[in-house]
């Protein structure tokens, strides 16, 4: 067991209470508290109230009201966008604030942190742009006398709830999306990072977004989320997190017939052909992998390389990797920080123990790394690996790279395509025809072509198979938030039914 130095940065912190936000107030609710743990530092940081299903209904009701009441969904497009465009800026101002926030909660490098809350408030301002541009379509080729609308309405209530690993800027991705639609909200963030969430809370009430339309309860999953997945009260839920939750989000929101939108994991392939820039490539291996402590449904976890070029490349991925600098999320110059959870790390640890008695063998890594710190893990490679091992099919969820092989084009489409995931991929050639077959041929929400994790607002952000449902980001992401309505007009007088004339 590490014995934990206190960091220096802790010398005059004080772990900060945070409250729940239900109809404009902030309340501790009924329950106990949360308290977080720092993942890199082993210090308690934040506490937040553990939420029960009473507060998770008090938040739905306000959110009703609010949506069935007004002013949100009835004020036009150009007066949220203003809203939201103010809380852009107030995000802005605070980056620092959040971003501190994200990365005692989460252990993810402050560097890092930041980045995200850069590409957080371009979310918001996209959104804001987005919410004066919702329109439906009109057909005027029915007929004389008809005239058809087809209208864009916002869906309602939406719960949204997120997962631990990119605390801010996930629930960037849903909630500017869902407030530019004119629903309401309740947001559920992980009990282990809700700090940022909260303080969106409050920067959300000074833009000038109205009560009960942004409700935030904090608390655990079965005990808030699940009722946010059943109440006959909300129109849509829109989770972020594990397949396996994901399953259940959905066979809950099935007894009422909700719609939802579901951002999963991913297991997933970079495809190597050796007329490669291998130099970009290795880069972007090693960064693919241990970005976010491979903690990301993105990770690029799965490198299936050709026969031909795959030692040299293993090799100096392996001597790549070696030099990321692991530790103190705090450090600026810190590449990847901690792992979640004790637990978690556990588990990943299991992984690589796993695919070593399967007959993987550990080129780097393997292990955690003590560090004096809170709980870290080295970066790890896996060679040998086969496609039906777990490490090949299943989300590890840690810096752990597994490395297999291929020799045909059609080898490599089937080894990417056989598993149950398919949220992004990538391919690594300079040959333009076999960039576009890999791109048409693998099932994958997104597919990168000589280069990797790149995105942008504009962007869809989604998955196939059991990756998940709909699509974030973009500007269908807004239209998710709403029903379609037709509206068909008739225009004369009208009797040519039944009548006899
Ligand atoms: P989980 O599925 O465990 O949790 C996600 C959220 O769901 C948390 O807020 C959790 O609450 C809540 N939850 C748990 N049980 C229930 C329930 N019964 N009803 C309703 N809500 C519930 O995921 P993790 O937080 O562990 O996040 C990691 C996962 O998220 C990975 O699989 C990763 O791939 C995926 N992910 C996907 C992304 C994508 O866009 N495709 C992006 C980022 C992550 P609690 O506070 O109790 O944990």
């Amino acid at each position: 067991m590490t014995a934990h130095v206190r960091p220096k940065a802790f010398d005059n912190f004080k772990a900060r209470d945070f409250r729940m936000l239900i109809d404009g107030a902030w309340t501790q609710g009924a329950g106990s508290a949360i308290e977080r743990v720092a993942p890199g530092h082993g210090v308690v940081v934040s506490r937040y109230p553990a939420g029960t299903k009473a507060d998770a209904e008090r938040a739905i009701a306000a959110a009703r009201k609010a949506f069935d009441n007004g002013p949100w969904p009835n004020m036009t497009g150009a007066e949220r966008s203003n809203i939201l465009l103010k809380a852009a800026d107030l995000i802005a101002a605070r980056a620092d604030e959040l971003a501190f926030l994200d990365t005692i909660e989460s252990g993810k490098p402050i560097s890092q942190a930041k980045a995200e809350l850069g590409g957080a408030v371009d979310i918001w301002r996209y959104a804001a742009a987005l919410a004066r541009d919702l329109h439906g379509e009109s057909y005027n080729t029915l007929g004389d006398g008809t005239l058809g609308v087809v209208l864009r309405e916002a869906i309602g209530v939406v719960s949204i709830i997120t997962p631990w690993n990119f605390p801010f800027l996930i629930v960037s991705q849903k909630l500017p999306f869902a407030l530019a639609a004119g629903c309401t909200t309740v947001v559920k963030p992980s009990e282990l990072t809700s700090g940022s969430t909260l303080v969106l809370g409050e920067i959300l009430i000074e833009a000038g977004v109205p009560a009960g339309v942004v409700n935030i309860v904090t608390g655990t999953g079965p005990e808030v989320g699940a009722p946010m997945t059943t109440h006959p009260d909300v129109d849509m839920v829109s989770f972020t997190g594990s397949t396996g939750v994901g399953r259940l989000t959905m066979a809950n929101a099935a007894q009422t017939l909700k719609k939802v939108s579901l951002e999963l994991g991913g297991k997933n392939p970079q495809i190597v052909f050796p007329d490669a820039d291998l130099d970009a490539f290795i880069d972007a291996a090693v960064f693919g992998a241990y970005f976010n402590a491979g903690e990301c449904c993105n990770a690029g976890s799965r490198l299936i390389l050709h026969t031909s070029i795959a030692d040299d490349v293993t090799a100096r991925i392996a001597e790549l990797a070696k030099k990321v600098k692991v530790g103190d999320p705090l450090d600026p110059t810190t590449q990847v920080g901690a792992i979640i959870t004790p637990q978690h790390l556990d588990k990943i640890g299991a992984y690589v123990e796993g695919a070593s008695k399967a007959g993987a063998s550990v080129t780097l890594g393997g292990g955690a790394l003590d560090l004096g710190l809170g709980q870290f893990m080295a970066p790890t490679i896996l060679s040998g690996v086969q496609p039906d091992m777990a490490v090949a099919r299943e989300e590890v969820f840690g810096p752990v790279l597994s490395v297999l092989t291929f020799d045909t084009t059609e080898d490599a489409i089937r080894i990417a395509n056989a598993i149950d995931y398919g949220l992004s991929a990538g391919v690594w050639s300079r040959d333009f025809d076999t960039c576009l077959t890999i791109g048409r041929k693998v099932r994958a929400g997104t597919v990168w072509m000589n280069t990797f994790m790149d995105g942008a607002s504009e962007l869809p952000f989604g998955g196939y198979r059991q990756s998940g449902l709909g699509r974030e980001l973009g500007r269908h992401a807004v239209e998710d938030y709403t029903e379609t309505k037709t509206l068909n007009m008739h225009i004369g007088a009208r009797t040519d039914w039944w009548m006899p004339r």
